[in-house]
């Protein structure tokens, strides 16, 4: 099982999914970048709605980079739209992508979510599915869109704004059926709200370049947090081993509604059998004392 990034890359913290005046945004492009960039943030994606309606969204890409600094980074991104999802007030489908090309373009009336992602996917771009809880994805949806690379399973604004954060039923239900989703944490700021600094990655990467993040995106080089770290996830056999900051819970789900669990206080190792879990696939989640989580992306045990 290849975690050794966890604790032979340098982590670089950054936020996938935001927003700028660049289309409903509060906060200037350049406040943006200079927010994350205070709050201790390696990157940030300035993803900006991609879509015709200029009443919340832009028809092009904003460009970060010439805000970069020699330790900061954006990475070309957007949240684009189409036509087509159940019980979203505009219809639309909110669909994150990490890494476009500045001239990518915005989904026609006809594109499909799956069409859409297989464009963005094809262009080079690490593909997640917005906040699949705030918009009451269906089980029929997330089959459309399995192959998107990711689901964001804490989302930091939807927190703030309407109480429906999370992802995670929608990233078990893909993992029962076959699929192995990474899971994201973001914080879609827009700037309305104190929204930036609540959900983020910590990404294991070669170095902070747009490249080496991606890179690492696509392999699972990562983990999602609203504030615990992982120091360190050990496979030996069918032993797991996990090292974190100081947690109160830490949790193995696997397939079914099968999981292992540790409770106690302060919880900074913890060694689990996961010939217990008797499942073909693991995800791993530690809380803190103030319930704030980190989610690990799903490992395969199958073979
Ligand atoms: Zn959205
Ligand atoms: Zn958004």
């Amino acid at each position: 099982m290849k975690t050794d990034w966890l604790q032979n890359t340098k982590l670089y913290r950054g936020n996938l999914h935001g927003h700028s005046t660049h289309s409903d945004g509060m906060a200037t492009p350049e406040q943006v970048i200079a927010t994350y960039y205070e709050l201790g943030y390696d990157f940030t994606c300035l993803s900006d709605h991609l879509w015709a309606d200029s009443s919340f969204a832009a028809t092009t890409i904003c460009d970060g980079s010439p805000w970069h600094k020699d330790d900061f980074i954006t990475i070309p991104s957007a949240e684009m739209h189409c036509y087509g999802k159940a019980y979203d007030n505009d219809g639309l489908w909110h669909i994150v992508a990490n890494g476009l090309p500045l001239d990518f373009a915005p989904a026609s009336d006809t594109e499909t979510a799956p069409d859409l992602i297989n464009r963005a996917q094809e262009a080079g771009a690490y593909v997640s599915l917005a906040h699949p809880e705030w918009y009451s994805m269906t089980t029929e949806e997330a089959r459309s869109v399995a192959h998107a690379d990711a689901v964001e399973v804490f989302n930091h604004a939807c927190s703030l704004e309407s109480g429906r954060p999370y992802g995670l039923g929608i990233a078990d239900f893909l993992m029962q059926e076959g699929h192995r989703p990474h899971l994201t944490a973001t914080d879609d700021s827009h700037f309305r709200l104190a929204d930036a600094g609540g959900g983020w990655v910590m990404v294991g990467a070669a170095a902070l370049t747009q490249e080496a993040i991606l890179t690492a995106l696509k392999a699972g080089h990562f983990y999602a947090s609203t504030g615990p770290e992982f120091k360190a996830i050990e496979f030996d056999g069918h032993q797991l081993t996990i090292r974190c900051s100081a947690a109160r819970t830490i949790f193995i789900q696997g397939a079914g509604h099968r999981a292992l669990n540790r409770n106690g206080t302060a919880i900074t190792s913890a060694t689990f059998d996961l010939s217990e879990l008797k499942s073909p696939w693991c995800r791993i989640t530690i809380i803190d004392a103030a319930g704030k989580q980190a989610w690990s992306n799903p490992f395969d045990l199958s073979s």
